[in-house]
């Protein structure tokens, strides 16, 4: 599948997951929508709680997702919202993605009405990481 066509199929699934975001402390929605190694789509959303850190994140939801259907690699993964800021992943959810990722995943960060604002390598994101290898 040509980049182009990944970008927009994850862009569709993740902006449905943003939709349907439980953020209404925030009002923060996210959306997450992950490639995986057989090309299966797997989203997921941020789900806030009235117990700020029992709350999750989009990425956090869309890893579930994909675990959940037997996928094993993130080879793209797509979080998108809305802020003037690029809306990367926390750290938390970097080593999320430590766990799933290989040296050619990317991370695409998207604006719900702008479209595709920046990819990054994981490595961009948390360099000198700690992973599953090191144990
Ligand atoms: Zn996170």
């Amino acid at each position: 599948m040509k980049l182009n066509n990944i970008i927009n199929k994850l862009t569709i699934s993740a902006s449905q997951a943003y939709e349907n975001a439980y953020a209404p402390y925030s009002g923060f929605n996210v959306g997450a929508a992950i490639l995986d190694e057989n090309d299966n789509i797997h989203n997921g959303c941020n789900v806030e709680n009235a117990a700020y850190p029992s709350g999750s994140c989009a990425e956090e939801q869309a890893i579930g997702n994909m675990i959940v259907n037997s996928g094993k690699i993130i080879k793209h993964i797509l979080v998108i919202g809305k802020s003037d800021e690029l809306i990367t992943p926390c750290g938390a959810c970097r080593q999320r993605i430590r766990e799933f990722c290989d040296a050619s995943t990317l991370i695409h960060i998207c604006h719900i009405e702008k479209g595709l604002q920046r990819s990054f390598h994981l490595d961009e994101l948390l360099a000198y990481s700690f992973g599953p290898e090191n144990l």
